[in-house]
């Protein structure tokens, strides 16, 4: 079984939520392995997923929910204060 690079696209965005078949992974190893797009495909979204996981930590500490108050007024302060 070959894949070419939409299945493999494919497979690479489900192997990020859920556990591919031992023969998927196989098949996803040897297309990485023969096609340089979809290996340079696969490190570019293992990156998007980590910067994604950072920030997403990161922006639950500093914005839980709904703005605040102080933020809403930090915001209506620079937008009066701006010049015309
Ligand atoms: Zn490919």
């Amino acid at each position: 079984m070959s894949l070419n690079c939409q299945d493999a696209a494919r497979m690479l965005s489900e192997k990020r939520d859920r556990r591919l078949s031992l023969r998927a992974r196989i098949s996803l190893r040897l297309h990485m392995f023969a096609c340089r797009m979809c290996k340079v495909y696969g490190s570019q979204l293992d990156t998007v997923g980590r910067v994604c996981r950072e920030a997403g930590l990161r922006a639950e500490e500093k914005c839980p929910g709904e703005m605040t108050d102080g933020r809403k007024q930090r915001i209506n302060d620079a937008m009066t204060r701006e010049p015309r």
